[in-house]
């Protein structure tokens, strides 16, 4: 008996520390399961644009017929589940993420087994970082200017938003809030409906003051005001107009931007502002989110004025609407850009 344990001891520290000699090959239902832990990476190893017609939520999309896929892996480590789909392509992802001492596990049957499952897809994309402890900190791009960010078991929703035009996200598929902070008034920013449907006693709320009061609910942030929660450590930061004509779409001092430090990786959301001064006395930003459509935010020159004045490590060009932000990346040398779709 006692020997049984200690061997039992043995491959649990294996598992968890040294990974898996070999991918661990899953059904529909155990891969759901570990997929949604946690600690674990999805991976989606089909192309662009076999990922952009649908994927798992929560899956970032690493092609590993891209030459540069082994380039691209390097940097992770612990435990990653991976799919194509059919099974075969991340069945090759597995051995090479195997082979760098991560825990695999490869969906059997891949995407065509878990749809036969009956299991929904999503085209919600989705980015994962890595915190200074190990964590991971994923992020997804919702809508337009609605952000959702999960790390450590808890969810994080920035100005959740159920509908614009015709395009919809249906909460009741995504995680259960944890916190939504809102960055000001405006209907595609704030959404009563939504905030009410994700809303219980245990959520964390925080607003800039004018939503806080229409709401009726939630912390109210001002402009340089920083609070403590459970979700991270967050600080409201200006976000406002200085184009002559546009000064009453966000007038200074009204609506927030917000600085989130979630174990020590800091996540900058700039909420509807253009290229403003106080951008420059931001620090540390690993991830920044910036705004682009005009008359109520900035131009694409304006975002790369804004961008090298933050000077993130990631850049995601956000509210963007019909705006061409694929030149925006050629301009800002030594930050990656990356365009989402927020559909
Ligand atoms: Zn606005
Ligand atoms: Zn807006």
């Amino acid at each position: 008996m006692k020997q049984i344990l200690i061997i039992a001891m043995i491959a649990a520290v294996l598992h968890g520390c040294g990974g898996n000699s070999k991918p661990i090959t899953l059904g529909v239902e155990d891969f759901a399961t570990v997929a949604g832990q946690n600690d674990v990476r999805l991976v989606d190893v089909r192309t662009a644009e076999e990922y952009a017609e649908g994927h798992l939520f929560g899956a970032e999309n690493i092609d590993v017929k891209d030459s540069l896929f082994g380039e691209h892996i390097k940097a992770i480590g612990g435990k990653v589940a991976v799919y194509c789909r059919g099974g075969r392509r991340s069945l090759k992802a597995a051995e090479l993420l195997t082979a760098q001492g991560c825990t695999v596990y490869n969906l059997d049957g891949g995407i065509q087994a878990w749809r036969k499952a009956g299991r929904k897809t999503t085209k919600v994309e989705t980015d994962v970082f890595v915190t200074e402890s190990g964590k991971l900190v994923k992020i997804h791009a919702l809508l337009h200017a609605s952000i959702c960010i999960e790390h450590d078991g808890r969810v994080i929703y920035i100005d959740p938003v159920a509908q614009l035009r015709e395009r919809t996200v249906d909460y009741s598929l995504l995680p259960k809030a944890d916190m939504l902070l809102v960055t000001h008034e405006h209907f595609d920013h704030f959404d009563t409906a939504t905030l009410r449907k994700l809303y219980t006693p245990d959520v964390e709320v925080a607003m800039n003051r004018r939503c806080a009061e229409m709401f009726s609910l939630g912390l109210p942030l001002d402009n340089g005001d920083s609070h403590e929660f459970r979700c991270g450590s967050v600080n409201a930061v200006p976000a406002y107009n200085i184009t002559a004509e546009h000064l009453q779409f966000h007038p200074q001092g009204r609506d927030n931007g917000y600085v989130l430090t979630i174990d020590g990786l800091r996540i900058y959301i700039a909420g509807d502002t253009e290229d403003i001064p106080e951008m420059a006395n931001l620090e540390g930003i690993d991830i920044a989110f910036l705004p682009c459509n005009q008359p109520f935010t900035m131009t694409p020159q304006q975002l790369v004025n804004a961008a090298r004045m933050v000077k993130p490590q990631v850049l995601f060009p956000y509210h963007y609407g019909e705006t061409d932000v694929s030149s925006i990346a050629d301009s800002l040398p030594g930050i990656d850009v990356r365009i989402r779709h927020y559909e």
